[in-house]
């Protein structure tokens, strides 16, 4: 490939393609995840649908490795790849909100916190992350785990339309009435059949939230977690939240003498009537004595956008994700063994509900295939200093070792590394095999192959 043809993909493109020697390179083909250091092609940053088109066709036309980016989140690091093409939708953060109809349309690279902002305006909301700044895209077309699930399900079961650039270079739209086979592989299948570059979600009421961090003494951790399982299983689905292993990060909320002190956690977040809060968040009282506490009335997008601090990017990552039917007793042994020893502030461990809105939704109905999951764990390891790569990646191991033989074969995908893709297949069950049909009918070149992967 010469510099004549990169020339005519500048051409082509309205927003900044960005390819090495360029000023600002070495920004573009960063992630979020600073362990990942690779050195793409070409970056473009994309300012519309035809930009995601031309860049598809570029490096579909030069035989080149094709990544997309979001919101840059993925602990793999799947939005840079060494000598390809990486569509970059950062610039592609527009929010349209519909308040009357009750829908809103985000653009591909648009954030939860992008996206909170827009339609909290109108006392409206859809399930998004725990943290702002995760990408409204990559987590959507994964699933979709977050404060409100329990009462509108996965961010994927909100979704009503998208846009989606295919590896041909079209556009097509995915709905329950158009491309019905895309819609279903999109709701859960990664971004493995197209760019979305634009999602269009159902709202439902939610404004102010009651709730907030609860800190307990870690000696009660078991009395913590077998209290949230049974507990969460018919609490009211405006409930939300999950129980937590965290350092005690250096806020004025908890005691100094806390400060950097391993506990347990539990996140609430009631989404009913605020005057009902106290009511709802009463039971946490009454498990464990609250050492420390950051809870009250609050914006929804202030509970989503309170944790930001602790995972800035440039960090190192390193994750490994469990789901459980059953949270046994003996995988709350293995949590109980390594949940203590979390290594940094920034690393943590959330055990979220699955159930509610998630479970009535049938499990091959969209291609999230754990509907009778329970709980979803991640064992996010995130760390400054990449001199302690080795023992913050072993600390991961050596707890997942711990828990994975009382969890399910497979893992939620947002939540696995690398070196997860042969859990891949294990984590679509039943589905696998219609994915890899539908894959083979909008991707059948695998040029969608950075993700992850299901192969054709
Ligand atoms: C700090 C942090 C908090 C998180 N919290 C949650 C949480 O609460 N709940 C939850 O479910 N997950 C959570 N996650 C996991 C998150 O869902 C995944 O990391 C997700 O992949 C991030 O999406 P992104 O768009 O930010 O990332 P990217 O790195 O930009 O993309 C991730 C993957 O999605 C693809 N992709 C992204 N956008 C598009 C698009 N528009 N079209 C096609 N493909 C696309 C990319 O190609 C890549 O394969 C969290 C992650 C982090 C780092």
């Amino acid at each position: 490939m010469t510099n004549a043809t990169v020339e005519q993909l500048r051409e082509r493109v309205r927003g900044a393609v960005i390819a090495a020697g360029d000023d600002g390179y070495d920004e573009a083909r960063r992630v979020y995840n600073a362990m990942i250091d690779k050195r793409p092609r070409v970056v473009v940053r994309a300012a519309n649908a035809g930009d995601v088109i031309a860049a598809v066709d570029f490096a579909r036309e030069n035989q080149l490795d094709l990544a997309v980016r979001g919101g840059s989140h993925s602990v793999p690091g799947f939005g840079t790849w060494d000598d390809g093409v990486v569509v970059d939708l950062s610039a592609m953060r527009g929010m349209r909100v519909d308040p009357a109809g009750r829908t809103a349309r985000a653009e591909g690279g648009a954030t939860w916190g992008d996206f909170n902002a827009a339609t909290y305006a109108f006392g409206l909301a859809a399930t998004g992350g725990i943290v702002s700044t995760t990408g409204v895209g990559g987590l959507t077309l994964g699933g979709g785990i977050g404060y409100l699930a329990r009462g509108l399900g996965l961010s994927c079961d909100n979704l009503v339309s998208a846009d989606v650039v295919t590896a041909d270079g079209r556009l097509l739209i995915a709905s329950e009435r158009e491309n019905e086979d895309l819609f279903w592989a999109i709701r859960g299948g990664g971004g493995n059949f197209g760019v979305v570059t634009s999602f269009e979600f159902r709202l439902s009421p939610v404004r102010d939230i009651f709730g907030g961090p609860m800190f307990f003494d870690l000696e009660r951790a078991r009395d913590v977690l077998s209290f949230f399982r049974e507990f969460i299983v018919d609490a009211p689905e405006q409930l939300g939240g999950f129980p937590a292993f965290q350092i005690a990060p250096p806020l004025p909320f908890i005691p100094e003498e806390r400060h950097g002190v391993p506990h347990v956690a539990i996140v609430a977040c009631w989404s009913g009537p605020l005057e009902e809060g106290e009511k709802a968040l009463r039971p946490f009282r009454d498990v464990a004595p609250i050492v420390a506490e950051m809870v009250g009335p609050m914006p929804y997008p202030a509970l989503n956008s309170a944790f930001d601090g602790l995972v800035p990017p440039g960090l190192q990552h390193y994750w490994k994700a469990n789901f459980n039917r059953e949270l046994t007793d003996a995988a709350i042994e293995g949590h109980l063994q390594y949940g203590p020893k979390l290594p940094t502030v920034n690393s943590t461990v959330h055990i979220y509900p699955i159930n509610g809105a998630c479970h009535r939704v049938a499990s091959d109905a969209t291609a999230f295939a754990y509907r009778d999951a329970t709980f979803a764990t991640v064992i996010a390891g995130m760390w400054p200093d990449p001199a302690e790569n080795e023992a913050n990646i072993q600390w991961v191991r050596d707890y997942y070792a711990a828990t994975a033989p009382h969890s399910e074969e497979g893992g939620y995908i947002n939540f696995m590394s690398a070196d997860d893709q042969p859990r891949i297949e294990a984590n679509y069950r039943g589905n696998y095999a219609r994915l890899v049909e539908t894959k083979r009918k909008y991707d059948p070149a695998n040029l969608f192959h950075v993700n992850q992967n299901i192969r054709p």
